[in-house]
């Protein structure tokens, strides 16, 4: 079975196709600046690119051009369309409703449409890139996996805010949390590695990238994360503030007179590592700065991000009543060396201790800690691709095998 995974952005377009006979990536990449001057499809094929550069007006025509690519005769990887079984797709927000992946049918697409209000920034380009799909294969069965989707176990005292309980009734204003994927496959691999069950261990999975959150996985389960409403709660990110004092937006506007739209430009775009250093969201570029430059605010920028994953590793730490391994994974977390040495340096208390070679390995799922270590700490580069496709298989064959009945 092939499975074609799609995540789409409002002007782009990353997708995967995978052989879920041995989980092998047959091909992936990435369509850009669609409807935009300049629009580019980067298409690989083990490690060897093909670049189609023409006008791109909609996603209709890059998921066309993608599957183009993939029967092309010579960078293609199959005869034709009807090789593909079925289409991921990766949906941001599932809002109450969806608790794990589901088969995309006119209620669903209904209902996703609905949760659009909860994440106006992400949902409409993923209902997009589904039409799209659905309007160039429509013999493909559609699912949607959903990002929120690990975190409906988490207790309702851990997703209620503070607020007037009609809020959240009336408007559904609580926390979901987000990179539910990711937090999912890299608990699950740690536990793979320890050699043990996942319903006997207590991990905090640290999915830190340009977006970044934190996940207090209990036996297997979401019980607390840090993303909340939005995706823009909880840690510093690259350009986005994290978790600040309400009362700051109200100043802002009254003592400054800036509009609701600016403040929630420089909290998204503006803010984070990129705010608070003035120099870049990319975090190779501060730490480079912070090092060799000895630039003050761009260490700050550094001892921010650190300050914040430390301290919530701690509360999660808490709600868990202890922990037996620490997962770093995402751009930071699996490449930052210092980072991760910064981070753990403060967790004497749960007996770690780093092994700074195997800190340095980069590109494998590694532990990091000393054999001695009490808590056990893990590089796990994430896969939300694969994650999507195995649902997608799992709900697909259920699908046939309920049929056949
Ligand atoms: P997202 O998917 O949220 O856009 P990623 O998981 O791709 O983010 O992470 C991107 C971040 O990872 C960037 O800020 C980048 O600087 C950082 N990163 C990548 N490689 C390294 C590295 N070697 N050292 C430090 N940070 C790195």
């Amino acid at each position: 079975m092939k499975i074609l995974v799609v995540n789409c952005g409002s002007s782009s377009l990353k997708y995967q196709l995978i052989d879920m006979e041995d989980e092998k990536v047959l091909a992936k990449g990435l369509v850009e600046r669609i409807g935009i001057d300049g629009s580019i499809l980067t298409h690989k094929v083990n490690g060897e690119k093909h670049v189609v550069s023409e006008p791109i007006k909609d996603h209709r025509v890059a998921v066309k051009l993608v599957l183009e690519a993939l029967v092309d005769k010579q960078h293609g990887v199959i005869k034709d369309m009807s090789e593909i079984s079925a289409v991921g797709h990766r949906v941001v927000h599932g809002g109450e409703q969806y608790s794990d992946a589901v088969i995309i049918d006119n209620k669903v697409m209904e209902s996703l449409k609905d949760c659009s209000k909860l994440a106006p920034l992400h949902n409409p380009p993923n209902i997009i890139g589904i039409n799209a799909c659905k309007a160039i294969m429509p013999n493909a069965p559609m699912v949607a996996v959903f990002d929120t989707a690990f975190h409906h176990t988490m207790p309702k005292y851990a997703y209620i805010y503070p607020l007037p309980y009609e809020l959240y009734e009336r408007y559904g204003i609580r926390k979901y949390g987000f990179h539910g994927t990711s937090h999912r496959f890299v608990s699950e691999e740690a536990a793979r590695l320890m050699g043990k069950d996942i319903s006997e261990l207590k991990i905090i999975t640290c999915h830190l990238g340009n977006g970044a959150s934190i996940c207090a996985v209990d036996r297997g389960k979401s019980i607390d994360t840090n993303m909340g409403f939005t995706p823009l709660a909880g840690l510093a990110m690259g350009t986005r503030c994290g978790d600040i004092d309400p009362a700051i937006i109200p100043f802002l506007t009254n003592e400054i007179g800036m509009s609701i739209d600016e403040i929630s430009n420089i909290m998204n775009n503006e803010s984070g590592i990129l705010g608070m250093s003035g120099i870049s969201s990319d975090f190779r570029d501060v730490e480079e700065i912070a090092s060799f430059k000895h630039d003050r605010r761009a260490q700050l920028a550094l001892d921010v991000f650190y300050y914040r994953v430390k301290s919530f590793i701690g509360s999660y730490v808490a709600v868990l009543d202890g922990v037996d391994a620490i997962v770093f994974t995402a751009g930071v977390g699996e490449n930052s060396s210092i980072g991760r040495a910064e981070i753990c340096s403060g967790l004497t208390y749960l007996g770690i201790t780093i092994d700074e070679e195997k800190n340095n390995i980069r590109g494998k799922a590694t532990e990091i800690t000393t054999a001695n270590s009490k808590t056990k700490v893990f590089v796990i580069p994430t896969n939300e691709e694969l994650v999507i496709a195995r649902d997608t298989k799992f709900l697909v064959q259920k699908k046939i095998s309920h049929k056949s009945k």
